[in-house]
Formats: C-alpha cells, sequence, structure tokens
C-alpha cells in the first residue's frame, strides 16, 4: 500500500464552475480514508483526481509514495474501484467477472484461479463462482465487485458510495466487512458517503466536504465531538443550538428554560451539544426546565423534542422507557464538559 498525498488539487469544469478548489490531503499508508458530505460537494471529483480519471487543475499534484504521478491514467496506477451501480459484465459468470483485470495482466492460469478462490474467500462468496451477475442479489453484486477489485492486488482502493443502493440493514452488514477486509489487506483506501454512520464505521480519518473544500480533517472522535463549524456539528448527527441569553449568579449562563455551567465556554454567545448529552432528571433538581412538545421512539432510545422558551426545541435523546404525554413538565441537565463551540458559526 502507498501514501497519497494531493496538492493544491483543484478542479474547475468547461463553464468556469468549480467543483474543488484547491486542496491539500495526506493520506498514509495502510489508512482507510473517508470523504463525507453532502451531494455534489466535490466527493466524486477528488476521488476521481486520485484514480486518474480526472486530471487536477495546472499546479495540482498528486503523489504515490512521493512519486508525482499526476500525468498517469488510471490503468497505470494501480487503483481498484468500487462503485454503486457495481460495473460488473451482466454476460460474464462471477469467476470471469473477478478474473478479468487478471486475464489483463496475463497472468498463468493457475495463479489466476488461486487469486479467484482467495478473494471468493475474502468476501464471503466461496461456492458462488458459476452464478450469473443477474442472479445476484445487489449485496452479493456489490461482494462480486469487491472481489474483482481486490483480485488485482491494486496500491490503493477507491470506493465511490458503494452501499447507497442497498437496504439498510445489509449496508450496515457490508460496511462492517468492508472495513475489516480493508485492515485485514492493509491497503490505503479512499472511500466516499454522504451517510454519517457509515463515515464513523468506516474511517480512520473523515474528511467532511463542503462546497468543494474540505471543512474538516479528523478522527471520527473528533469530528463528532470537535465539530470545527457549525456545518460540520449539523451534518455529522444532531446538534442543539443553546443561546445565552445573560450571565448568571456564580459564573453560571442564563439560556432558555435555565442555567448552564460551562467554565470553559464563558464569553461564547452560543453554546451546542448533542442530543444524547443531556440527562433527564427530577423536575426539582434540574437546572433547565421544559414541556415535551414530542416523543418519537427509536427503538434503541427515545427522541423527546422539549420546549423550553427558545424558537426551536431541544432534541433530547433518553434510554428511558417512560413515555412521556405532549405538554408535561420535564426536568434536564447538560453536563459542562459536553458542551461544545465550533471555532466557525
Ligand atoms: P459529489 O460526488 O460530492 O456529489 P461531484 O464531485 O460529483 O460531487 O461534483 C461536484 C460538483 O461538480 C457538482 O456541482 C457537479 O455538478 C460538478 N461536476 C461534476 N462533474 C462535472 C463535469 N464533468 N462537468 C461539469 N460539472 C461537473
Ligand atoms: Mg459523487
Amino acid at each position: 500500500s502507498v501514501s497519497i498525498d494531493l496538492e493544491a488539487c483543484g478542479r474547475t469544469f468547461a463553464g468556469g464552475h468549480t467543483a474543488l478548489h484547491p486542496l491539500d490531503l495526506n493520506i498514509a499508508a495502510g489508512e482507510t480514508l473517508v470523504l463525507l458530505g453532502p451531494s455534489g460537494c466535490g466527493k466524486t471529483t477528488t476521488l476521481r483526481l486520485i484514480s486518474g480519471l480526472e486530471r487536477p487543475d495546472p499546479n495540482g499534484r498528486v503523489r504515490f509514495d512521493q512519486r508525482d504521478v499526476t500525468p498517469l491514467p488510471i490503468e497505470k496506477r494501480k487503483v481498484g474501484m468500487v462503485f454503486q451501480s457495481y460495473a460488473l459484465f451482466p454476460n460474464m459468470n462471477v469467476a470471469a467477472n473477478i478474473a478479468y483485470g487478471l486475464r489483463i495482466q496475463r497472468l498463468p492460469a493457475t495463479e489466476i484461479q488461486q487469486r479467484i478462490d482467495a478473494v471468493m474467500a475474502m468476501t464471503d462468496l466461496k461456492g458462488f463462482g458459476e452464478r450469473r451477475i443477474d442472479e445476484l442479489s445487489g449485496g452479493q453484486k456489490q461482494r462480486v465487485a469487491l472481489a474483482r477489485a481486490i483480485a488485482v492486488r491494486p496500491r490503493v482502493l477507491l470506493f465511490d458510495e458503494p452501499l447507497a443502493a442497498l437496504d439498510a440493514k445489509l449496508r450496515d452488514r457490508l460496511r462492517i466487512e468492508i472495513a475489516r477486509l480493508l485492515k485485514e489487506l492493509g491497503i490505503t483506501a479512499v472511500y466516499v458517503t454522504h451517510d454519517q454512520s457509515e463515515a464513523m464505521a468506516l474511517g480512520d480519518r473523515i474528511a467532511v466536504m463542503h462546497q468543494g473544500r474540505i471543512a474538516q480533517l479528523g478522527t471520527p472522535q473528533e469530528i463528532y465531538h470537535r465539530p470545527a463549524s457549525t456545518f460540520v456539528a449539523d451534518f455529522i448527527g444532531a446538534v442543539n443550538r443553546l443561546p445565552v441569553l445573560a450571565a448568571g449568579a456564580a459564573g453560571r449562563l442564563v439560556v432558555h428554560g435555565g442555567e448552564l455551567h460551562s467554565p470553559h465556554l464563558r464569553g461564547k454567545r452560543t453554546l451546542y451539544c448533542r442530543p444524547e448529552d443531556i440527562h433527564v432528571v427530577a423536575l426539582d433538581a434540574a437546572a433547565i426546565r421544559g414541556r415535551v412538545v414530542e416523543s418519537v421512539f427509536l427503538g434503541q432510545s427515545q427522541r423527546l423534542l422539549v420546549d423550553t422558551g427558545s424558537d426551536a426545541p431541544l432534541q433530547v435523546d433518553t434510554g428511558s422507557r417512560r413515555q412521556w404525554r405532549a405538554g408535561e413538565a420535564i426536568g434536564l441537565a447538560i453536563p459542562p464538559e459536553v458542551l461544545f463551540h465550533p471555532e466557525q458559526q
């Protein structure tokens, strides 16, 4: 596996639309980097620059292990790609699809067979070699696409929303399998998705993209717990906004519904926290009080919307099985350490 460096890589298309502002990005050998962001933010363009399907604007450089590969086309970069659309040959069986790249490399037949067997075992496709592609489920097709990509022993694996077309349960299972496989192979991988839970489950690091720029680059924990901007905070899960109304007694801050203790964020005009970090407590012990507007049962938890007099209700996730009626008074507590304030608003 190789390290990848993008240097001042931008891409402006004919007509002047800038899909990607010049960006620098270093991906370590063996790392899985996830590009996460809403549709149109430049994820696929970034991936295509790495693959060689697309060239950066002048001055942009792509390096694999320090070596400049910018002029090299995709077939010279030894990358494997997996797409949402599978891109399999429907008229060939599973084994022939996997063998395709190996035949192009003119490997000996015995070697080809060994590699087919090995990657089919890795991707849980044992016994499917003779199956036609159109006899497979979506999940099986994506396993074949993955097997085909790794059979050629690429230096880098690139994924463009590979699970986006699959149903939720299958998506959860396959992303665990892909994470395991990437660790097993120790290969450098770049994985594009707009799904935040996929990004967090798969990425060693996540680059959150927004309008052709990297809004934040960090570990899943950093991105989730210390978002650099309100865009990142909102994109990665739900977030509550608590406007500070005034300074309270003993260094406390007055917010809608009560007071907060937050010594490390003194002076900020808005504080933020995640729904799961607000605790439901007894009314008489509550720092913040409000009324339940709505409760949504989510299975493993329920999300309460609590009106505290602010313009948006607080979102509160609780594992409690108690059922709340609309209008009921509720007490809340927010520990100081869960409050955050992004650098950029
Ligand atoms: P994402 O994969 O994050 O959805 P893309 O990288 O595909 O985003 O696209 C980023 C932006 O560049 C979008 O506004 C898209 O319409 C535009 N774009 C992508 N490819 C082309 C192209 N070949 N020609 C013109 N505009 C393009
Ligand atoms: Mg895309």
